[in-house]
């Protein structure tokens, strides 16, 4: 490609809401431009790495079977009511009605479409297993696009589904996608990790997630210090504390504590550790057609991981309450206690499952309860794991690590989905004996277009992008530095063809601008390589540039095809 005649807007601003580098300089390099929140057009560059992402991905599924196809964007709102998930899904699903008044919905995901599609056209065990995937645009009324790419509402996810007759089958090829993930991410050239992630209501341990290490990545992962063990923060476990305080021992009796209403001033005021003192946290849990305030308890020393409280309580969302309204149902904030059981439901944190030595509140204004013993409401309360782990806890695996915490940013999901959808939508197949069941599924996604800014988020300086040589666009730039200099223009126009013949991707800046204006341009765009064309040529030299190390080489100008060849291999 010439640069000269390229569709690439480049730009000195970056969008005035561009927080994170990927946002910045895809947006000023001339990849994307914002159509409105959460859209973007993908220009010239940005359609050929997204290609690039597509072909690695296509390949790796190809390996392990599976079959691209390609449904329908526009989905019927019956098959989401079919499944139950109009309600779960919420205001991400945009629904509109077509002329004859007929409802649909824009796919946010494609489980619905999928098992709709195989449902009585596959009935036999004898035809399974089955993996069909696609890769297509996705939209998701995100209450908060933001970012850039990294979270739009209108995305390109590859999105896999498989059908199987066993759990067996089902966990073989779980672990042959896990796999294959991995392989599009090494190709890629990413630093990731794969994590356990919230498995959400459906539960089990099928839930893996992605994460490209950044810094700017929007979830937290807890990774152990001395073995493999990495999850989602939402789904973390931790080992029983070793090393605990010493516990305050004293009879149960209710005490007088003036204003002191947080865990610290709590700890303080009677001298003892946090983990030994009960924090409270109410939300209001929304159901499907209720809602109800819900009293969460953890120890002092933790607080409530709000996607594990969701689980626990089987909601739909968890929102916060004000004082108000726990003053209405007789709450005293501030002061509350897990032993006033009638005026809200209890989950309480298993780790305070029969604690004893406690201090709580007395659900009074002003009043503490100390020498509390658990074990006397543990009939009756709700005992869940509902705390976060702290840097710090132990492994819950190898039981010897510590845990710390580290940023990822979430580019694949593959999850066990055993018979949710196929027993919804009474998807069924004949087994060995004869007899209808449900199919047993998967479900793995990639995040593409997401996969396009978390390239950048990891490979970046503050001269802009550099792309790896798996996703760049083009992988050699050739600059002409003095355009009006014949034997400049000899050399680059040469190079240009032999690279092309070769069938290296190129690009030759043949414009009629400044050596320094071009230069920055080729590093904001992050092209892997540079062939520099300028004024030492006429001493037989040229000069690469090599974004990565941010390195420039000298270079015989004899030799320069072999050695730029050297380079892409
Ligand atoms: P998140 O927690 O980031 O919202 P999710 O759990 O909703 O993601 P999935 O439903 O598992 O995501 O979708 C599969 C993949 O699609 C994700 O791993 C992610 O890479 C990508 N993805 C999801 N939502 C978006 C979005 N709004 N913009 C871009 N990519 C997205
Ligand atoms: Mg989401």
């Amino acid at each position: 490609m010439r640069r000269s005649r390229a569709f690439i807007p480049t730009s000195k601003e970056a969008p005035s809401d561009a927080a994170l580098p990927s946002h910045v300089f895809l947006a000023r390099a001339g990849f994307i431009t914002q159509v409105a929140a959460g859209l973007y057009n993908y220009l010239p560059l940005a359609k050929r790495v997204i290609k690039k992402i597509e072909n690695v991905i296509n390949e790796e599924m190809t390996k392990v079977g599976a079959q691209e196809v390609e449904l329908s964007f526009v989905t019927p709102a019956d098959l989401w009511a079919e499944s139950g998930r109009i309600e779960k899904f919420g205001k991400e699903l945009l629904r509109f009605k077509d002329r004859k008044g007929n409802l649909f919905v824009l796919g946010p995901t494609h489980e619905e479409m999928m098992v709709d599609l195989v449902r009585n056209r596959v009935t036999s065990y004898k035809n399974l297993p089955l993996n069909l995937y696609q890769i297509k645009t996705k939209f998701r009324d995100e209450a908060r696009p933001r970012f850039g790419l990294m979270r739009g509402r209108e995305f390109i996810m590859k999105d896999g589904y498989s059908f199987h007759a066993t759990t067996e089958d089902l966990d073989r090829e779980f672990d042959a996608m896990e796999a294959a993930y991995k392989r599009i991410l090494t190709r890629l050239g990413l630093d990731y990790r794969v994590v356990e992630a919230d498995s959400g209501a459906i539960g089990g341990s099928g839930s893996k997630e992605l994460m490209v290490l950044a810094d700017s990545g929007e979830d937290t992962i807890a990774v152990c210090s001395k073995c493999e063990y990495g999850a989602n923060i939402e789904a973390a476990k931790r080992k029983a504390r070793k090393n605990i305080p010493e516990a305050p021992e004293a009879n149960f009796n209710k005490f007088q504590t003036p204003d002191v209403k947080t865990i610290d001033e709590l700890g303080e005021f009677f001298k003892v550790d946090p983990y030994y003192t009960v924090k409270c946290v109410a939300k209001r849990v929304i159901y499907e057609d209720e809602s109800e305030i819900v009293l969460f308890f953890v120890r002092g020393c933790d607080n409530l991981q709000e996607v594990k409280a969701l689980n626990a309580t089987d909601a739909l969302d968890i929102v916060d309450v004000t004082e108000e309204e726990l003053r209405e149902i007789g709450l005293e904030p501030g002061f509350i206690g897990p032993l006033d059981q009638d005026k809200a439901k209890h989950v309480i944190d298993v780790d305070l499952k029969n604690a004893q030595n406690l201090i709580c509140g007395a659900n009074e204004q002003d009043y503490h309860f100390v020498g509390v013993d658990l074990g006397i409401i543990s009939d009756v309360a709700y005992f869940e794991d509902i705390a976060e782990v702290n840097e710090g806890d132990i492994c819950p695996v190898c039981g010897e690590g510590e845990l710390s915490f580290t940023k990822g940013i979430e580019v694949g999901h593959i999850f066990k989905l055993g018979t949710t959808y196929s027993a919804a939508l009474k998807a069924e197949f004949l087994d060995e004996n004869g007899k209808a069941q449900p199919f047993i599924m998967g479900t793995y996604g990639m995040g593409v277009s997401r996969l396009v800014a978390a390239v950048i988020e990891q490979h970046h300086d503050d001269n802009g992008c550099k792309w790896t040589k798996a996703t760049a666009p083009y992988m050699v730039n050739i600059m002409i530095s003095n355009i009006k200099d014949e034997a400049q223009v000899e050399l680059g126009e040469k190079l240009y063809r032999e690279l092309q013949e070769l069938g290296v991707e190129v690009m030759l800046d043949d414009r009629k601008e400044r050596f320094g204006f071009k230069m920055k341009d080729a590093e904001l765009i992050g092209f892997p390589y540079t062939v520099i064309i300028g004024k030492e040529l006429a001493n037989g030299a040229v000069q690469i540039y090599d974004r990565a190390s941010t390195v420039k080489t000298t270079v015989a100008a004899d030799d320069i095809l072999n050695a730029i060849m050297e380079k892409v291999k």
